[in-house]
């Protein structure tokens, strides 16, 4: 921080608690992941500093040459990574992109198949609160309650009754694999087009442990800052033919100016996505939440469909006579950072909710293997057991304490950078 820290003392200061936040305590956080540095130097970097409306080769402002360099070796990694036939990198984020992706294919009123959000869906695809719920008819899809995994049968009945426009399939709070070949022949039956917003699972995926969604659907929405661990930012892959309709839903439609900072750093993180090491990394994300879904079932916690196949776990905390609001602020006190969710037929409000989600993949890129992630589960039981028992919570702040010390985070952070 050598300029920020004698220009503005304040932020400078602020942003310093936040990095011994990140340094102190253990991050559960299923969509969060540290960036290395080489991401982070892109998107401290004078490429902020560039308008460059428009695309590589076609913009409304001169002095595009070099941005051009960069945003072109954005989409052409993106495209080789997932293997699409286009790729628009400019999304600001996850959100933008599922809404230019509406604003491309849909007009409003149009009827849409979403997953609900109270069962793992995100608020873009369709929640009333949210743009996509106000423009467009979504009717929502849900878990089969005995198994709770998504209801396959449901979502081809919905389909066929209500003849939707598009079909969306991604969640954010699912641990299993989703059938992208189930929904590809649901929408096939009833000639909708299938989008899927890969946001979670885009790591796995790139690293072929996921079924690749690009593979079934017409149009494929991601972040780029979560298990992907790139920078804060979203992706839209699609087929040729939806090409210019989405770059043009995003830009002039959706969005003003890129951000060839992120664009710059969205790059970096595509190449090192393609690298045999993040394969390994991501390997190493499922074993975790493997080892963690155990754990915690050996603890006595009740996860939803009993398990995982991805980078997360759903907590169901009724057994426990335990609020998620409670159980996350307890958690927090003891150093571990996670967010309570709703879980399928939650009786409390979304600000309080009963159910709690884990997330393996900030824990991983730290180096956490499943002997610490084993460690992590004796803290979190410890506190949730003994919600009002202060030496559990000391105990647990001593576990968490030998885990963050044996895996600095940034340590030189704010001396090098
Ligand atoms: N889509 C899914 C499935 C998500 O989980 C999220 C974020 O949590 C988003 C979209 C939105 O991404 P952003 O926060 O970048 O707008």
């Amino acid at each position: 921080f050598n300029y920020l820290e004698k220009a503005d003392p304040d932020i400078t200061a602020a942003m310093k608690r936040e990095i011994n936040r990140q340094e102190t305590k253990i991050e559960m956080i299923a969509s969060e992941n540290f960036v290395n540095y080489e991401v982070m130097e892109a998107m401290g970097s004078a490429l902020t500093n560039k308008y460059a409306e428009g695309y590589p080769g076609k913009r409304y402002y001169g002095g595009c040459e070099f941005v051009d360099e960069v945003e072109q070796m954005a989409i052409d990694r993106a495209k080789k990574i997932f293997g699409a036939e286009h790729a628009n990198v400019q999304a600001h984020s996850g959100a933008n992109a599922n809404t230019a992706v509406y604003q491309a294919v849909l007009e409003y009123g149009d009827t849409v198949l979403g997953m609900d959000l109270s069962n793992g869906g995100h608020l873009t695809h369709g929640s009333p609160v949210n743009i996509s719920g106000k423009s467009y008819h979504f009717v929502a899809y849900g878990l089969d309650p005995e198994t709770e995994t998504i209801d396959y049968d449901n979502v081809r009945e919905l389909a066929h009754k209500h003849q939707p426009k598009l079909i969306v399939a991604g969640a954010s709070a699912y641990p299993r694999e989703i059938r992208f070949d189930i929904f590809r022949e649901i929408a096939d039956e009833v000639g909708a087009l299938f989008m899927v917003d890969m946001a979670h699972i885009a790591g796995l995926v790139a690293a072929g442990l996921h079924q690749n969604p690009v593979d079934y659907a017409d149009i494929v929405t991601s972040t780029t800052h979560k298990t992907l661990r790139g920078p804060r930012g979203g992706l839209i892959l699609c087929k040729e033919k939806f090409a210019k309709a989405i770059d043009k839903a995003i830009f002039p439609g959706t969005q003003g100016g890129p951000l060839m900072h992120v664009i710059a750093a969205k790059a970096v993180c595509f190449k090192e996505a393609m690298d045999p090491e993040f394969t390994e990394y991501q390997k190493q994300v499922v074993a975790n939440a493997k080892a963690l879904a155990e754990a915690l079932n050996e603890k006595g916690f009740d996860l939803v469909s009993g398990g995982t196949d991805n980078h997360l776990v759903l907590v169901k905390l009724l057994n426990k006579n335990i609020t998620g609001k409670l159980a996350e602020k307890l958690l927090d006190d003891a150093n571990i950072t996670t967010n309570k969710n709703a879980i399928p037929n939650d009786p409390e409000s979304p600000f309080v909710t009963s159910g709690l989600r884990l997330g393996t993949p900030a824990m991983t890129s730290r180096g956490f293997k499943e002997d610490d992630v084993k460690k992590t589960v004796e803290a979190i039981a410890l506190v949730i057991d003994n919600p009002e028992d202060e030496a559990a919570m000391e105990k647990a702040r001593a576990i968490v304490k030998e885990l963050t010390d044996k895996y600095p985070l940034h340590k030189n952070f704010g001396k090098d950078l």
